[in-house]
């Protein structure tokens, strides 16, 4: 009897829910109470301080050394009136977690006492001692210093007792060691080519930013089943686990009604949440069992990706209140749906309007095709770039397996938008147009409907699908820091938005109107990025095919699809735009090949360990059982008779030593590929190695401990099985 399953299924099935009490007030009472926003700075800052903070944010101007320790004080007072008695600078290394570091407030003085400090450069800047984090090489060849610094475009908040300030973190010669760093470089460089751009249609902008609503998916798993599966605890995945008899086919979780224990965990989340400013707004059950999705109001991208990232670690801890693990792992389950991480993505103007919403009259609607159409080229162009951002060892397992979408990047446009760009390619002529045919042209343009929200026209299988009035880049995984993927679209849309603006000037110094020059440029960019459109289904064998006949690029696995990252034109663009120099892309893809390593090689261990040490002595001690009992029936009935009366035992018993020995074997062979990987020196050849030469085992050894799992007594089957970890009561 296997004490460490039943005993967990036992405490599993006597949880009680967790009831959680909605704050006094309900949410607008306590919703941003935890952040240090506009009110709390208000009331906490003097209206210089004040003034500087808001300047920051929105000219991104610098705020100097005496009114950076104004605002730390305000900041502090503000921290201790709300309990906190320490404070951290909150970053986000290339590890994909976030990380903090707490010092307290208090600083000892003389005669044995304390006060309570926090100077302006405690705030502006810190050195974590943070030489574990992954630097690619750049901070072993020179200095060895990392140091984050404030970013004041975030707003500071608090988790329990301390105060977090949201920073970048690079390296002592400037150049970046996280997430952030790149992404607010891009949104930098995007901010100028877009207004650019915009002035050819209204001179009152002056700003744009790019906006992101993320949807977050993630299985919950109870506490004890959880603890009781070492890979689930070591590597947030299940590496075993035979499907079980009532899986997804019935469909019936989806949207279905949510088990009571699972609803309190999600309003408790959505209170810490909405405390803490994160819009959360949706939540809903999703296709697989267990799985659930949650979804913010969009926010800036900067905001929305600290919320992100801050909601994941807020899920994590208030799982555990309630007795759950949350996995955000890209496929927890094999056979059941994996976790995406959708990112809608548009761009906003100062002036109020949303660039990538079809407007009411043909003037706006140009400007809007032209954002559209420079999104679909951008995307056409560094298709394999963006391929490359969502690239991760979890990510792998769910990209064109006939869930998520595809490996192949493409767009999806919907019928009215693909009607209305073959117009376009059809009409506009190269040479010069009549004044007829231009009005013609306008007109149709202006009758784009406004509202092209049609939820039937939906393509679930898209990469990146136009939703009306925003894409969704759908192939993010669950776990990533959504940084990585919006620092390369908005890169690449920064690069696309000033070629644009070349193109169209060259046209208007060439004499031609400027609507005209406008559509002609739209008109080469449709013809030139339509092989990246695709409004079929994205799962089916014969887009593998099109995609193929069409040229477009089919990278399965993180090693091969990383490899844009060195391109020599994807390079040069992001030195271009001052998002990353050549050493920092460098170093990125040598911590991305590096954390693909790890995460197979822990993968690998734990599989390797799980099979001799819980499987084999577990079909060992059953075979012994069926051994005992054909040696009965001998006793009993002799030995001719035994082959008859025994025959199925003895079945059994062979196919479960031809198993043992299989796993056994395979296990042999995969600690010898994974010796031979490690002594390979190129991060990029070990990666390769991983990838072809130990990962492959994974299935082959998997496939025997599902059949012995289904063929072992499930009184002695160690583990919780898959119809155990996803059924919450
Ligand atoms: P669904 O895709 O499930 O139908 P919605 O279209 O309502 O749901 O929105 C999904 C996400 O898209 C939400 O997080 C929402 O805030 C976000 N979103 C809506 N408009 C924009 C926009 N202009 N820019 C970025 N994200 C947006
Ligand atoms: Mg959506």
């Amino acid at each position: 009897m296997s004490s460490i399953r039943f005993k967990a299924l036992e405490e599993t099935l006597n949880r009680k829910p967790i009831q959680v009490e909605t704050p006094a007030g309900g949410v607008v009472a306590y919703f941003g109470e935890n952040v240090f926003g506009r009110d709390a700075m208000r009331q906490f800052l003097t209206e210089d301080a004040y003034n500087s903070v808001m300047a920051a944010i929105e000219k991104s101007e610098r705020i100097d050394r005496k009114m950076a320790d104004q605002i730390a004080s305000g900041m502090k007072a503000w921290a201790v009136s709300k309990g906190a008695s320490h404070y951290t600078h909150w970053f986000q290394p290339l590890t994909g977690a976030t990380a903090e570091k707490h010092d307290a407030f208090f600083e000892p003085i003389d005669g044995g006492k304390a006060i309570e400090r926090f100077a302006g450069s405690m705030l502006v800047q810190q050195e974590p001692d943070a030489s574990s984090f992954p630097n690619g090489g750049i901070r072993n060849t020179f200095e060895a210093r990392g140091y984050t610094a404030w970013d004041s475009s975030s707003p500071a908040f608090i988790i329990g007792d301390t105060l977090c300030i949201p920073t970048i973190f690079v390296s002592y010669t400037g150049e970046a060691l996280d997430y952030k760093t790149p992404l607010i470089r891009a949104l930098h460089a995007l901010d100028k080519a877009a207004v650019d751009v915009c002035q050819y249609f209204d001179k009152n902008v002056t700003k744009v930013i790019a906006t992101l609503g993320w949807e977050q998916e993630y299985f919950l798993v109870d506490e004890a089943l959880h603890n009781a599966r070492p890979d689930l605890a070591h590597t947030g995945r299940s590496l075993f686990g035979a499907s079980p008899a009532k899986g997804q086919q019935l469909e019936d979780h989806y949207f279905g009604s949510i088990p009571d224990r699972i609803t309190q965990f999600m309003r408790d989340l959505e209170i810490e949440s909405h405390k803490l400013g994160i819009p959360i707004k949706t939540r809903h059950n999703e296709v697989a069992p267990n799985q659930f999705e949650c979804a913010p109001v969009f926010e800036e991208i900067n905001i929305a990706v600290d919320h992100n990232q801050l909601l994941m670690d807020i899920m994590e801890k208030v799982s555990r209140r309630h007795n759950f693990r949350v996995l955000l792992h890209e496929k927890p389950f094999a056979g059941v749906n994996g976790s995406g991480k959708h990112n809608n993505w548009s761009l906003a103007t100062n002036t109020g309007k949303n660039l990538l919403s079809p407007g009411k009259t043909p003037k706006t609607n140009l400007m809007f095709l032209t954002f559209f159409v420079n999104s679909i080229k951008a995307f056409h162009d560094n298709a394999d770039l963006l391929r490359a951002a969502i690239a991760s060892a979890g990510n792998d397992h769910r990209l064109g397996a006939n869930e998520a979408p595809p490996a192949i990047m493409s767009v999806f446009l919907g019928t009215q938008l693909s009607a209305i760009l073959d117009e376009v390619e059809e009409k506009v002529k190269s040479g010069k147009m009549t004044t007829d045919e231009k009005t013609a042209l306008k007109l149709n343009v202006g009758k784009i409907p406004d509202i092209l929200l049609d939820n039937t026209d939906r393509n679930r299988t898209s990469p990146f699908a136009f939703t009306g009035n925003k894409f969704e880049f759908r192939a993010v995984g669950s776990s990533a820091n959504c940084s990585g993927s919006m620092t390369v679209l908005n890169t690449v849309m920064t690069d696309q938005l000033i070629q644009f603006k070349k193109d169209v000037d060259a046209l208007i110094a060439k004499g031609k109107e400027k609507d005209e020059a406008i559509f002609q440029v739209l008109r080469n960019y449709i013809v030139a990025s339509k092989r990246i459109r695709f409004e079929g289904n994205g799962y089916g064998e014969e887009w593998v095919k099109e995609a193929k006949k069409r040229g477009l690029n089919n990278f399965k696995t993180t090693p091969e699809a990383l490899e844009a990252y060195m391109r020599k034109e994807f390079v040069e663009m992001f030195v271009r735009h001052n998002v990353l120099s050549e050493r920092e892309q460098h170093a990125r893809y040598e911590i991305c090949l590096e954390m693909y390593v790890k995460k197979i090689q822990i993968e690998a261990r734990v599989m390797g360990d799980m099979a001799i040490s819980h499987i084999l002595p577990t079909a060992l001690a059953y075979q012994n059982t069926l051994i005992k009992n054909v040696q009965g029936l001998k006793d009993v009935l002799g030995a001719v008779a035994v082959k008859k009366a025994g025959a199925s035992q003895i079945e059994m018993i062979t196919e479960i030593s031809e198993r043992i020995n299989a796993i056994k074997q395979n296990v042999d062979a995969m600690i010898e590929a994974r010796k031979k990987a490690n002594n390979i020196e190129d991060m990029k050849k070990k990666a390769d190695a991983y990838c072809n030469k130990v990962k492959p085992y994974f299935d082959v050894i998997r496939d025997h401990v599902d059949k012995l799992e289904a063929l072992v007594d499930d009184e002695l089957w160690p583990l919780p099985k898959y119809r155990e970890l996803m059924f919450t009561k």
